[in-house]
């Protein structure tokens, strides 16, 4: 009755600092085959535990600021420290047009950028359920050498809480499934929006009741004859 637009859904997901993104999202990727999440490139150093072409594309501040004159970038930012973060533009229309769900967890400046280009997109934040909770988060995880990298990660965290009203949905980070749950609802119900209907097929109602009689009558018609 329906014939679905193919193109996939253009999602971004942003949040503080320790929100459980990464984790949120690798989890997200395991279950839904048609999802994909492409690397972005950044000049910060790797960290203890990252693997380049995994987790970024680790290159230096010359030639990211190369990229960015060849234009390979669908969005980028200075995120902290002055480092940049950018996602590449290359196959990202064709992932969409191939019917392809495409993640970026990007900030909420490259969030703005992406909005502006493609309105469609869905903006999901995700939160650590408290401030408290996040700073035992950003303890835990240690990656912060000194305490004034601890207060520069909360800085940036409370800026982009600031922006939440720009996006369209939010989850709670208080249990990883859970919140991988909700991401998957709104993916689904995102999927069944009647703007992403791209033919309607409805026979006019003269034509779908003339075959309605037709039908009954046949039917009856059988009916009689196996009767005798
Ligand atoms: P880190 O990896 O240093 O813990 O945090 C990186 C921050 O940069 C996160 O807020 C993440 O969402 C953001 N980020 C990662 N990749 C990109 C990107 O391609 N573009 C933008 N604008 N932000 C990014």
């Amino acid at each position: 009755m329906i014939k679905e637009k193919k193109r996939g859904n253009l999602i971004i997901i942003s949040g503080p600092t320790c929100a459980g993104k990464d984790t949120v999202i690798k989890e997200l990727l395991k279950k839904r085959e048609n999802t994909v999440c492409p690397i972005s490139y950044t000049s910060r150093k790797i960290r203890k535990g990252e693997v380049n072409g995994v987790d970024y594309y680790f290159i230096t501040r010359e030639e990211f600021e190369r990229k960015i004159e060849n234009n390979d970038f669908l969005e980028y930012a200075k995120v902290r420290y002055g480092e940049y973060f950018g996602t590449p533009k290359k196959e990202l229309e064709e992932l969409l047009s191939n019917g392809k769900d495409v993640i970026l967890e990007i900030d909420v400046q490259g969030a703005s950028q992406v909005k502006k280009l493609f309105p469609e997109t869905i903006l999901i934040f995700i939160l650590a359920p408290s401030m408290e909770e996040l700073k035992r988060r950003i303890k835990q995880r240690g990656a912060e050498k000194n305490i004034e990298e601890v207060i520069d990660r909360f800085k940036t965290a409370y800026k982009e809480i600031q922006k939440i009203k720009k996006y369209n949905y939010v989850v709670v980070n208080d249990e990883i499934e859970k919140a991988v749950q909700k991401i998957e609802a709104i993916l689904i119900s995102e999927k069944c929006r009647v703007d992403r209907i791209e033919e309607l097929y409805v026979q006019n109602e003269e034509e779908f009741m003339h075959e309605l009689l037709m039908d009954e009558y046949f039917e009856n018609k059988e009916k009689k004859i196996t009767d005798i």
